[in-house]
């Protein structure tokens, strides 16, 4: 998949399209979910143009996966999910209902989570 440079993530990277930034540095942005569906719903996404969670392991640098990673580890330290834990989600492709073509990961937390997934199985 080629990235889309007017995906929303991408105008949000830009400053064209406001977001309510929870962390930034230079590989990383993290902002609320503006749809949350936990108590904490954060989006950590880097800044670099990756399209999905392999395209951003196949592709990134070491420093961009090392920051993405310690980025989310400062996030759920600061927002003091640690002790009762939390859940990251990469929905990627259709299959997986990626609906922004801007690899990003969802950390939801702050109560139960619930079942893992919800099939038609
Ligand atoms: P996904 O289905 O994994 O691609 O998730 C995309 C997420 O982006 C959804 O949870 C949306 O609520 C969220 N989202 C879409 N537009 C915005 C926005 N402008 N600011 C913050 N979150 C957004």
């Amino acid at each position: 998949m080629t990235y889309d440079n007017n995906n929303i993530f991408a105008k949000i990277l830009r400053g064209e399209v406001p977001c309510k930034e929870v962390y930034r540095d230079d590989h990383v942005l993290a902002f609320n979910d503006i749809n949350p569906l936990a108590p904490t719903h954060i989006l950590v996404i880097p800044t670099g143009k990756y399209v999905s969670i392999d395209d951003f392991g196949k592709n990134a640098s070491p420093a961009e996966i090392k920051a993405f990673y310690a980025a989310i580890d400062k996030i759920v330290e600061d927002k003091g999910l640690k002790t009762k834990g939390f859940r990251c989600i990469a929905n990627t492709g259709p299959n997986g209902g990626q609906e922004v073509p801007h690899f990003h990961m969802h950390i939801l937390g702050g109560c139960p989570i619930g079942p893992m997934v919800s099939t038609a199985l």
